[in-house]
C-alpha cells in the first residue's frame, strides 16, 4: 500500500503514482476497488474502535478501507499533508472537522462568504450546540484582528470564496490566528492543491469538496479532511467511526481516478478561464468580470502571490440576470445550467444576491455593501469545463 515514488517527484507524478502500486499479487496496475464492508480477523481483537491500535489492519469499513486509504494518501502527497480522512461529500468533511472541534462555549471566527452549505451550517446548527458563530470580511485583515481580539477556537477560511471569488491572505490570517491561540481551516475547494497548498502556508487543516475539481467529472460526492498525523488521530474516532460519514469505496476509486489527472487538468481550466475570462470583460452585455487571473481582480497581487494556478472559476454581472438566466436554461449548447463546478463540463448558475444573502449569508450594512461592491444584484458562476473556449465563448455569445 505504501508508493514508492522516488524523493522529490514532482506534481503531476505524484497525482499519477501516489498511494497507489500494482497490485502484489495479480500485478494489476490500475488499482483494485476493495468494497468489502469487513475484513477477516486472524488474532485476538476487540470489538469496540476504542480497542484498535492505529496500525492494526483493517477491521470494517467505517473506521478504514484499503480503496479510501489509496486516495487519502495520493491526496496527502498533493497537498504536502502528513495526512488525510476522507469523507462522503465535502459538507461531511466539512461537518465532521467543525463538530470534532467546536464544543459549547467555543467560537468560531469565519469568513461571512463562503460556500452556502457552509454558512448555513455555521448559522443555524451551531449557536444550537453553544457555539458562538463570529461572521468577518477575511479579506480585510483589520476586521480578523478585531474579531480575534476575543477567544476563538477556530477560524474558517474559503479562497477564492464561493460565489464572488474573493481571496483571503492565508499567510496572514494564519498568523493572526495562531497569536490569537487559534486553530486556522481553509477549504481550498475552488484552488486545489495545484493553485495554493494553506499547510505550506500555515493552515492547521486543508478541507476539499473532492466532488468539484479533485474528482473532476462530476459522477462522485466525496470531501476530505488533510492535516498533521496528531490532528487527524484526534478526529477519527469521533468524527469518521462515530459521526459515520465515509465515502463509499467506490467514490474513492473514481475520484482516485480523477485526481490522477488534476494537474494537467488544472493547467486546461486555467488556460480555459482566462481566455474566457477576457472575452465576457470585452463584452457589451457583461457589466463586471471576476477573475483572479484578471488584472481588474481586486486582489490581483495577491492572486499572483498565492496561486499558482488561478483556477476555472468567473464570476460575472450582467443587466437583468433572471432574464438572461431563462435564456440561458433553454438555449445553451455547450455549458450545462446546474450547479456544482469543477468538471470537465462547462457549468453555469445565477446567485442572485437577495436570494443568497437572506437565506445563507445574513450580511447586513457595511458586510452587505462588500458583498454587493462584487456581486451587484447578483453573478453568474461559471465553472469553465475542458471544451475548447471558443465553443464556450460562442455558447455565451449566443444568450447574453
Ligand atoms: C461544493 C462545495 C462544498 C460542499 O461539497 P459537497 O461535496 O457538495 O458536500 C464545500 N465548499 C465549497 C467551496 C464547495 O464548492
Amino acid at each position: 500500500m505504501q508508493s514508492h515514488l522516488p524523493e522529490g517527484a514532482r506534481t503531476r507524478t505524484k497525482a499519477i503514482h501516489a498511494g497507489e502500486e500494482p497490485d502484489p499479487t495479480t500485478r494489476a496496475s490500475a488499482p483494485n476497488i476493495v468494497m468489502s464492508t469487513t475484513f477477516s480477523v486472524d488474532e485476538p481483537r476487540g470489538f469496540s474502535a476504542l480497542d484498535q491500535e492505529a496500525d492494526s489492519g483493517f477491521f470494517y469499513t467505517r473506521w478504514g478501507n484499503p480503496t479510501v486509504r489509496q486516495l487519502e494518501m495520493k491526496l496527502a502527497a498533493l497537498e504536502g499533508a502528513e495526512d488525510c480522512r476522507a469523507y462522503a461529500s465535502g459538507m461531511a468533511a466539512i461537518s465532521a472537522l467543525m463538530l470534532n472541534r467546536l464544543s459549547a462555549g467555543d467560537r468560531l471566527v469565519m469568513s461571512d462568504v463562503a460556500y452556502p452549505g457552509t454558512t448555513e451550517l455555521a448559522y443555524h446548527t451551531l449557536p444550537r450546540l453553544g457555539i458562538e458563530v463570529t461572521p468577518v470580511d477575511m479579506s480585510d485583515l483589520g476586521q480578523v484582528e478585531a474579531a480575534l481580539q476575543r477567544p476563538a477556537k477556530l477560524v474558517w477560511v474559503e479562497s477564492p470564496a464561493n460565489p464572488i471569488m474573493r481571496l483571503t491572505d492565508i499567510a496572514a490570517v494564519a498568523e493572526l490566528a495562531h497569536g490569537a491561540g487559534a486553530e486556522i481551516a481553509v477549504d481550498s475547494t475552488f484552488a486545489t492543491p495545484v493553485a495554493t497548498r494553506p499547510l505550506e502556508l500555515g493552515a492547521d487543516y486543508v478541507v476539499h469538496s473532492l466532488t468539484k475539481y479533485i474528482g473532476g467529472h462530476g459522477d462522485a460526492l466525496g470531501g476530505a479532511v488533510l492535516s498533521d498525523r496528531a490532528r487527524l488521530e484526534q478526529l477519527q474516532l469521533e468524527a469518521t467511526v462515530h459521526f459515520g460519514g465515509v465515502i463509499s469505496p467506490f467514490n474513492a476509486w473514481l475520484i482516485m481516478r480523477g485526481a490522477a489527472t488534476l494537474p494537467v487538468r488544472m493547467a486546461a481550466h486555467e488556460a480555459g478561464a482566462l481566455a474566457v475570462a477576457e472575452a465576457l470583460e470585452e463584452h457589451p452585455k457583461v457589466r463586471r468580470v471576476l477573475y483572479p487571473g484578471l488584472a481588474s481582480h481586486p486582489q490581483h497581487d495577491l492572486a499572483r502571490r498565492q496561486m499558482a494556478n488561478f483556477s476555472g472559476m468567473i464570476a460575472f454581472q450582467v443587466d437583468d440576470g433572471p432574464a438572461v438566466a431563462e435564456r440561458m436554461m433553454k438555449q445553451l449548447q455547450v455549458i450545462h445550467y446546474a450547479v456544482s463546478l469543477g468538471h470537465h463540463r462547462s457549468l453555469i448558475y445565477w446567485l442572485g444576491t437577495n436570494d443568497l444573502i437572506a437565506s445563507s449569508f445574513h450580511l447586513e450594512g457595511e458586510a452587505e455593501e462588500r458583498y454587493r461592491s462584487y456581486a451587484g444584484d447578483g453573478v453568474f458562476r461559471l465553472s469553465v469545463g475542458l471544451e475548447d473556449p471558443e465553443d464556450i465563448i460562442e455558447d455565451l455569445d449566443r444568450v447574453l
